[in-house]
């Protein structure tokens, strides 16, 4: 879905002229997920417009809520993803389709328009981790119970062999 805001005010003005942008795309209005996560509600964006006599730099941050599934535990979770946004508009964009981060036009229409969804939706998937976590130390899972170990007591615990018990030397003869 398209974005479509009007870069005139700084295009009709001379080189430097800027304005700033300090909105938000409803949650209906784009669609963002990757393979870890999805956005919910609001894309919201701060961005300032400046005529740099090529085109406009559209220069901010963008920010969006998402859920995923941690990829270690795997309880669902819900974070802040925020992108910084650096991005030339021109009448007459060089498309270079051998560049992988091309991944938009980043052009300027006959009526002084840009759409800027695509962009910002790109420019957060970017950083979408690809292994996320629901906090920055989760103690994931017991491999051999299952255990959520962020709020469960691991069950095979008890039957595990102390390293400090008495017999534990003996327990690794036997094995050998
Ligand atoms: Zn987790
Ligand atoms: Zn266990």
């Amino acid at each position: 879905m398209a974005h479509v805001i009007t870069v005139r005010p700084a295009l009709d003005s001379g080189r430097g002229a800027s304005f700033v942008l300090d909105d938000r795309i409803a949650a209906g209005d784009y669609t963002l997920h990757s393979d870890t996560a999805r956005a919910t509600g609001p894309l919201r964006y701060r961005l300032q417009v400046t005529h740099v006599g090529d085109g406009v730099l559209v220069a901010g941050t963008a920010r969006v809520t998402v859920v995923g599934e941690c990829s270690r535990c795997a309880e669902s979770f819900q974070a802040d993803i925020t992108a910084s946004i650096n991005e030339l508009y021109t009448r007459d964009p060089i498309d270079d389709p051998d560049d992988p981060l091309d991944l938009y036009d980043a052009v300027i229409d006959s009526e002084g328009n840009i759409d800027i969804e695509p962009m910002l939706v790109g420019e957060l998937r970017l950083n979408i981790p690809v292994a996320p976590l629901c906090q920055p130390d989760c103690a994931g899972v017991c491999p051999g119970c299952g255990a959520n170990l962020n709020r469960d007591d691991c069950a095979c615990a008890a039957d595990a062999i102390d390293p400090n018990h008495p017999f534990a030397a003996l327990a690794d003869l036997i094995k050998d």
